[in-house]
Formats: structure tokens, sequence, C-alpha cells
């Protein structure tokens, strides 16, 4: 396969190859992977699931000339957390965009390839991106609550969606996407009080509740955690091995450890392939290829 180097992202600096390889260091991705053969094969392991909800078949995606995601093929199943993991800008937070149609409003993305909700077709004409947005609902790195008070940030999607039929029902919503998320103990007295004013992994819990909130079938989450102190990321990791009793969801995450704990299975992404993909125990005790155990020992980073 040729790589076109300009469409490679940008090195990491501090990694040498030069290194003395008793100081060992992770090699920069693009420099490793003209080390290593075999990105042009289909991905190894398991892309198919039982019963799968969301399909993505032979997806690729491209920003301008740059071909950030190549032929990637997964099935997402209910019930199950899938994270997705990889070195930096291998194209995880792009395909996770792709799952609910968020890279729409990125200027020159272009997505080719078949995405499927529940059999439904996600990208055809009649598709309503916001409608689609409340099926496969997105929690973002940096929790970003509205600046609207605690309960009109959770009522915001049931009342753009016409989810409440009076008061009652949309606070019954409310309390129990509040309960769901983990946070309504810390916050039933001050619902009034502007969303902002909650801690860093309340925000986050708060920005879960707005996400359930509209019933979602999936709830994407990119880095979740990233901005987060150690107890926050367990109470956020807690919850997502709750939910996942109802929802699908797909995670990108940079920490192994963390993808370990939390998920059913591991795709792993290179230079926007979808390398590996398959049962999270399977994959970090026994990975079949070899860019992924080189991944996931820490020797490229
Ligand atoms: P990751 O989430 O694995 O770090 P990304 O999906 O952010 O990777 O990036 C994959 C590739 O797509 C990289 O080459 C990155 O530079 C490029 N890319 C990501 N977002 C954009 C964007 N909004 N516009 C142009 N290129 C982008």
């Amino acid at each position: 396969m040729v790589v076109n180097k300009q469409n490679l992202s940008e090195p990491n600096m501090a990694a040498k190859t030069d290194t003395p390889v008793n100081e060992r260091q992770t090699l920069p991705v693009p420099e490793y992977h003209e080390q290593v053969v075999g990105l042009d094969h289909e991905t190894v392991g398991n892309v198919r699931c039982d019963n799968p909800f969301m399909i993505a078949e032979g997806v690729n995606v491209y920003y301008g000339d740059n071909h950030a995601i190549r032929n990637v093929t997964l099935e997402i199943g209910k019930r199950q957390v899938v994270a997705l993991i990889g070195p930096s800008g291998c194209g995880k937070s792009t395909f996770l965009r792709c799952l609910n149609r968020m890279n729409d409003s990125i200027e020159n993305a272009r997505v080719t390839g078949n995405i499927t909700l529940d059999g439904l077709d996600i990208y055809s004409k009649a598709q309503d991106p916001v409608a689609l947005r409340a099926r496969v609902g997105m929690v973002f790195q940096k929790p970003n609550p509205f600046p609207k008070s605690i309960y009109d940030n959770v009522a915001y999607g049931p009342r753009i969606h016409g989810l409440a039929g009076d008061r009652a029902e949309l606070d019954n919503i409310v309390h129990t996407s509040l309960e769901r998320a983990g946070l309504l103990k810390e916050v039933k007295d001050r619902l009034d009080d502007p969303g902002t004013s909650l801690s860093g992994g309340q925000q986050q819990r708060l920005c879960i509740a707005r996400t359930i909130a509209v019933n979602p079938e999936v709830i994407l989450m990119d880095e979740p955690c990233s901005a987060l102190d150690p107890i926050a990321t367990a109470r956020i990791e807690d919850l997502m091995d709750e939910l996942c009793e109802d929802y699908a969801i797909v995670i990108v995450t940079h920490s192994m450890q963390q993808a370990a704990r939390v998920s059913r299975r591991v795709a792993y992404f290179h230079l926007g392939h979808l390398v590996e993909v398959d049962d999270t125990d399977r994959v970090f005790t026994n990975p079949q290829h070899k860019l992924t155990e080189d991944y996931i020992s820490g020797r490229i980073g």
C-alpha cells in the first residue's frame, strides 16, 4: 500500500528512532509505519457481532485530500460498550462522528460507504440529522452544559422533540434522567442553579443526563473523562457500566486501562485503518496484528 506522507499526522517530535534501545520510548506513528507492512489487508478479528444494531460498512472519510478513514466496516450491538483506541490522529473521533453525522458540519469532510441504524440508512436524504442525533446521542471530551439551569439543560431535548405533554411529564423526564446519570441526589435541591455551577465531573454527568433525556438508542462518547479527575472518572465509568444495560455505547479513549475496564469489544485504529477488532480480553491478552501488539505494549504512541 502506498502512503502519501502529506496525509500523515505530524510525528511526535519527542520520539527519535536513534534512541538507544535500553531507553525505550514510543515511536512516532508515521515513522513507525514505514517499518511495518500489513495495513492493506482486511481488519483482523471480528468486525461482526450478534444482533448488530448499528452497521458501518466500507466507510471512508476525506477531509479535502486527507483520506482520514479507510474502508472501515464495524458492527455495533446493543447492550455493549465498544472502545475505539489507537494513536493520536488515527481517526477515532472522525469515525465516531460519522455515526451521528457530526462530520456534516465540518467543511471539507466527505463520507462514503454505508451506515445503518436498526436497518435505516442514516445518510439518506430523507434522514433529518437532528432527529438522528436524538437516537444517537453524543457526550464530548469537555463537559459542555448550556448556559441554562440544571433543569433546563436536561429539559432542552425533550422540549425541542416534544417528548412531554405537560410540565409534570417534563419534570418526570428531568428527574429520571438525572437519576439515571447518578446526579439527582446531588442536585435535587438546586435544579434552578446554572449547569455551569457544578464541578467538572458533575457537569459531565449533567451532559449524560441531557443526552439520555431524549431516549437515545446509541451513546457516543469522545474521551468523556479526559478532563476529569480520577474520582469523577470512576463515577463516569460506573455509569457506563449501568447505562450499557439499555444502550449501545461507543467510546473513544486513549487510556488502554479505561478501555479494558469499560468495554466488551475493542477496535484498534491506525492511520485511518481499522486494524483489529475483537473482544476486549482477547485484544489485550492475545492481539493478532503486530501493530495492535506494539500499541498495547507501548512501542508506538
Ligand atoms: P483521533 O481521534 O484518532 O486523534 P482524528 O479523527 O481527530 O483522530 O483525526 C484523523 C485525521 O483527520 C487526522 O489526520 C486529522 O488531522 C484529520 N482531521 C480531524 N479533524 C479534522 C477536521 N475538522 N478538518 C480537517 N482534518 C481533520
